[in-house]
């Protein structure tokens, strides 16, 4: 179980007991918050240290995970894509599938005592429509909603413009067009999950050995689901013009959500354009790594990439920069709050593989430079992007909304 108190040491005790603080007002509340994967993605990442934090402070806080089959997730991703810019045909078909789920999941998900409804997400962003709402419902939205699909945003508004409040990650996500206040809530890691906490040298050792990574060149890695948003093709392509300035290895280690349906197809698509370099071993694919061997792959790594497309936030981003491994990452969505280019690592265009393998080898041939950006990136990461913080934005609003 997570407690509190264990964050001592890594944020100022004046920062716990503002939080104690803050929950003692929510003492006799009752929190539940919904998505639709208990793996894989940022969100159950959050939730898996959020939900357990909130209950160790004294706030009942629940957990349901929306119940949908191979047609809903292949109708949500391709919301998913829509909302995040690709155009869609927006059936009825597709309209019903959505909306049916959201009714049967309902039909027996009671919310009556709760004080908070909190929805991550479009995939159950339509249940609110199935309750007669007793209380505060809140859209927690993690995508980039700059430029989505006009019919299709048209359709979510309708449901939208039922909730009391929207959140976003980012400033730019704010909707003009949504009739519903919005805030703005930045993601956060959990410095003490599996994921994020210190390893010992040995352990480290012994998941690298586990992959079969050899450590007689150093290696670039991308931790992130086989999705074309993350653009692990692209990284292929960069990978061969790093190469051809230093030897190295790339490795891409990728999980598939079970929300997200495309994942398959996508790691097929690497493991064809990498084949010869995978045959050599100079390219390493992994799937399904368990947390603490992520943890290890980001901390022996000699830099981390993250050259999505699109990114709502990018908790690999964060995570990386805590482990103090230098960044090379896409100058999109959410990755410039993390990432101050120059300073806590380097920001690209994700369309410019020379320029993005030009940081990379500059990261892999100056180690004082790389060791300088990552101490500040740690550092940008414990100020901006841990769990506490996080934890406070919600206990905060709730207590304002359930007053
Ligand atoms: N992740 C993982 N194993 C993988 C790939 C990703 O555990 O093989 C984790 C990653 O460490 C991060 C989360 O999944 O915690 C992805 O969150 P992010 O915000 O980067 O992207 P999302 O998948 O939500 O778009």
């Amino acid at each position: 179980m997570k407690h509190l108190e264990d964050y001592r040491g890594i944020v100022s005790d004046a920062i716990l007991a503002d939080l104690h603080k803050r929950a003692s007002k929510l003492y006799d509340k009752h929190i539940v918050h919904v998505n639709s994967t208990a793996q894989g993605g940022g969100v159950a990442e959050m939730l898996y240290t959020l939900i357990p934090l909130m209950n160790d402070v004294g706030v009942d806080c629940g957990w349901r995970v929306l119940v949908g089959g191979s047609d809903f997730f292949n109708v949500t991703k391709s919301f998913h894509n829509g909302i995040q810019s690709e155009s869609l045909e927006l059936t009825d078909q597709k309209k019903r599938v959505y909306t049916e789920a959201n009714e049967n999941f309902a039909a027996y998900t009671h919310f009556d005592r709760h004080d908070a409804v909190i929805i991550h997400d479009p995939q159950p962003l339509p249940m609110i429509r199935f309750y007669k709402k007793r209380q505060p419902w809140i859209w927690r939205c993690h995508i980039d909603l700059t430029d989505p699909d006009p019919e299709l945003w048209e359709f979510l508004k309708g449901y939208i413009m039922r909730y009391d409040l929207v959140i976003v990650s980012h400033e730019q996500y704010l909707r003009p067009d949504l009739a519903v206040e919005q805030r703005v809530i930045n993601p956060a890691i959990d410095p003490l999950n599996q994921k994020n906490i210190d390893l010992p040298d040995e352990t480290i050792a012994k998941y690298i050995e586990r992959f079969e990574i050899p450590l007689d060149k150093p290696f670039i890695t991308q931790v992130s689901r086989f999705d074309k948003w993350k653009d692990p093709e692209g990284v292929v392509e960069v990978f061969r013009r790093v190469l051809k300035q230093v030897d190295c290895r790339l490795v891409l280690a990728g999980n598939m959500a079970t929300d997200d349906p495309e994942g398959i197809e996508m790691f097929e698509r690497v493991k064809d354009k990498a084949a010869d370099l995978i045959a050599t071993g100079q390219v390493i694919l992994i799937i399904g790594a368990s947390d603490i061997e992520i943890n290890a792959l980001q901390r022996v790594s000699s830099v981390i990439l993250q050259k999505s497309l699109r990114e709502g936030f990018g908790l690999t981003v964060s995570e990386a920069m805590w482990k103090q491994t230098p960044v090379v990452a896409s100058r999109v969505g959410g990755i410039p709050l993390q990432v101050i280019d120059g300073e806590t690592g380097f920001l690209v265009d994700p369309n410019d593989y020379d320029q993005c393998a030009d940081r990379v080898v500059t990261l892999l041939n100056d180690r004082d430079l790389a060791r300088e950006m990552a101490l500040r990136g740690k550092e940008h990461v414990r100020e901006h992007f841990l769990i506490t913080r996080l934890l406070g934005h919600y206990l905060a609003l709730l207590d304002e909304l359930t007053k």
